[in-house]
C-alpha cells in the first residue's frame, strides 16, 4: 500500500488538475483495453503494471487531491528500462539488476512520467522490453523464442523470416541475441516480439522486426575499407598494452606476435625503450576505426639484443614469415646436429641396434653413435631446448645430459669428463651452447662422445634420420622472396601511420 503514498504530492484542486485527472482516466482506459497479450511477470512488466495502479490511483483522485507540484512532475526517466542499446558495454549495463533503492526510486516517480507520455493518446509509445540471451549449445532459434513466452505461431513465422536471410544452422554457442518484446502485455499471455537482433560476425547483423503483416528479416553488412598502415612506436609498458593504445585490435597483436613465436618472447625479450614496427593491411570502419587485419606484411623488434624482423613471403603451399636473409623465421629455431661437438672427431661407432658383443656374441644394441674426440673437446647442445637431466654417475653412461627439444624430440651425451658451469637442470639452452666437455666417464673404455637422439621416445640413428632443418629459401623461391622482401621495405615508406605511431 506504502506505494500509494504518491498521491500525497498532490497538491490543491484546480481546474488545470482535473482534465489531467480526465486525461489520466482515459489512459487508464486505453491502457486496458489496448494491451495485447502478456509475457512472463518480471520485474518490468511489474512496473508497467504498477505505472497503471499509478494513474488508477490519480484518476481515483478526481475531484479530490491531483498531482500539480511542478517539480514532483519532473518525473523520473526511465527509458533506461526501454531504451535500444548499441554495443556490448551499454548491454552489459543494462543486463545489471537495479538495486532494490533505485527501483523503488523509479516506482516512485513512474506514474508522473507515464502521466505525461499517456497525454499524447493520439500516438501512444510502445513499451519496449528488451531482453539479451546468449546462444548455448544445442540451442536453436525457435528454443530461444519459446522460452520468451511467444505465441507459436509467431515463433514459426519469426523463424521462416531469419531462414531467408541467414542460414540457422550455423547459429553458434555463445552469440548475444537480443530480443525486444512488447512490455505492455499482460503476465500470462503469449509474449509478443517487436524486433530481435543478433551478430553473425563482426561485419554482419541479422535483424527481424514486426510488421503490419507479420515479420520482416534483414541482413546487414557493413562494408569496411583497407588501407595498408603501419604502426610503429616505442615499448613504454609492453608491447601488448602499446599497441593497443594506439588502437590495434588484439587480434592484429596477437598475430603479430605469432610471427616472431620462434624468435622472440615479447614477455622476456622485449623491453621499455625498445621499438616495434608492424606494417599490415588494415580493414577500418568508416569512421576510422581499425578492424582487423588480413594480412601482416611485416613485423620488426628493435631489442638490445637486436633488430629482429620478418618478412611475409607467401608460397604455393605455405605462407611464412621470414628473416632478412630468407631463412624461415620459426623452422630455424629447431633443427638438431648430427655431430653435436667441436672438431676433430670421427665417428668410432655407428647406431645399430643389433650389434653383437664381440666376444659373447650376445645382442648388444648400440642406440646411439659414439664419436672419439681428445679429451675436453666441447659439446653443444644439438637444438634449442631445456636441460632435463645433468647426472654424475648413471650406470654405463657416466657424466650425462639430456636436454628436451620439443614434444617430439630429446637428446642424450654420455660419458663426459665435465659439465660447463651454470649447467642445471631445468636451463634453457641454445642451439650449439656448451654442455659439456668429451671425457671417458660410465662404461667407456676411452674419450668419446656417446649421442643419442630420441623421437617420441624411441632411440633413432643420428647419422642416418632426417632431423629437423632450418628452412632456408633457395634457388627460385629465394629469388622471389628478396623481391618481396624489397617491396616490403618500399611500402614502410607508403603506408599510413596509425594513429600514435611515431615515425
Ligand atoms: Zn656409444
Amino acid at each position: 500500500m506504502k506505494r500509494y503514498a504518491i498521491s500525497r504530492d498532490g497538491a490543491q484542486n484546480s481546474g488545470d488538475g482535473v482534465l489531467k485527472a480526465v486525461v489520466l482516466a482515459g489512459s487508464v482506459l486505453w491502457l486496458m483495453f489496448c494491451t495485447a497479450s502478456a509475457a512472463r511477470a518480471d520485474w518490468i512488466s511489474t512496473m508497467v503494471r504498477y505505472e497503471r495502479n499509478l494513474s488508477s490511483a490519480h484518476a481515483m483522485a478526481v475531484g479530490g487531491a491531483v498531482p500539480q507540484d511542478q517539480a514532483s512532475r519532473r518525473g523520473f526517466d526511465f527509458s533506461f528500462l526501454t531504451r535500444r542499446v548499441k554495443g556490448k558495454r551499454s548491454l552489459a549495463r543494462i543486463r545489471e539488476p537495479l538495486d532494490e533503492a533505485e527501483l523503488m526510486v523509479a516506482e516512485r516517480h513512474a506514474g508522473m512520467n507515464m502521466a505525461a507520455e499517456i497525454r499524447a493518446v493520439e500516438r501512444p509509445a510502445l513499451l519496449e522490453l528488451r531482453k539479451y540471451a546468449t546462444i548455448e549449445s544445442g540451442d536453436n532459434l525457435v528454443k530461444i523464442l519459446k522460452q520468451q513466452g511467444l505465441a507459436r505461431s509467431d515463433v514459426n513465422a519469426i523463424n521462416r523470416a531469419v531462414d531467408g536471410v541467414f542460414d540457422l544452422t550455423k547459429l553458434m554457442p555463445g552469440w548475444p541475441i537480443s530480443i525486444n518484446l512488447d512490455a505492455s502485455v499482460e503476465p500470462g499471455a503469449p509474449g509478443r516480439l517487436i524486433s530481435l537482433h543478433f551478430e553473425p560476425s563482426e561485419t554482419v547483423t541479422v535483424s527481424v522486426e514486426r510488421t503490419a503483416t507479420g515479420f520482416s528479416a534483414h541482413r546487414d553488412e557493413t562494408v569496411y575499407v583497407e588501407e595498408l598502415m603501419i604502426a610503429s612506436g616505442t615499448i613504454r609498458d609492453s608491447f601488448w598494452k602499446d599497441a593497443r593504445a594506439m588502437g590495434l585490435p588484439s587480434t592484429i597483436i596477437a598475430n603479430a606476435i605469432e610471427t616472431h613465436r620462434c624468435t622472440t618472447d615479447f614477455s622476456k625479450d622485449i623491453q621499455i625503450g625498445d621499438r616495434f614496427t608492424v606494417l599490415f593491411d588494415a580493414r577500418l570502419t568508416d569512421d576510422g576505426r581499425i578492424v582487423d587485419s588480413p594480412k601482416i606484411h611485416y613485423v620488426a623488434v628493435d631489442t638490445r639484443g637486436g633488430k629482429r624482423e620478418v618478412f611475409r613471403f607467401e608460397q604455393k603451399n605455405a605462407t611464412g614469415y621470414f628473416d632478412r636473409d630468407a631463412k624461415q623465421a620459426c623452422a630455424t629455431a629447431f633443427s638438431l646436429m648430427k655431430a653435436p661437438l667441436a672438431r676433430p672427431y670421427r665417428m668410432s661407432s655407428p647406431f645399430n641396434p643389433r650389434r653383437k658383443h664381440p666376444i659373447t656374441g650376445k645382442i648388444r644394441p648400440h642406440r646411439g653413435v659414439d664419436y672419439a674426440a681428445a679429451k675436453g673437446t666441447k659439446i653443444f647442445a644439438a637444438g634449442d631446448g631445456v636441460v632435463t637431466a645433468k647426472r654424475t654417475h648413471s650406470g654405463g653412461y657416466g657424466k650425462h645430459v639430456i636436454v628436451k627439444h620439443n614434444g617430439i624430440y630429446q637428446t642424450l651425451y654420455a660419458h663426459m669428463s665435465r659439465f660447463p658451469k651454470n649447467l642445471r637442470v631445468g636451463s634453457r639452452v641454445k642451439k650449439g651452447q656448451v654442455i659439456g666437455y668429451v671425457g671417458t666417464t660410465g662404461s667407456s673404455t676411452g674419450n668419446h662422445l656417446h649421442y643419442e637422439i630420441k623421437k617420441y621416445g624411441k632411440q633413432i640413428d643420428p647419422v642416418k634420420s632426417k632431423l629437423p632443418r632450418g628452412q632456408k629459401l633457395a634457388g627460385d623461391a629465394r629469388r622471389s622472396f628478396l623481391i618481396v622482401r624489397d617491396n616490403t621495405l618500399d611500402m614502410i615508406d607508403d603506408a599510413k601511420p596509425v594513429v600514435g605511431s611515431d615515425s
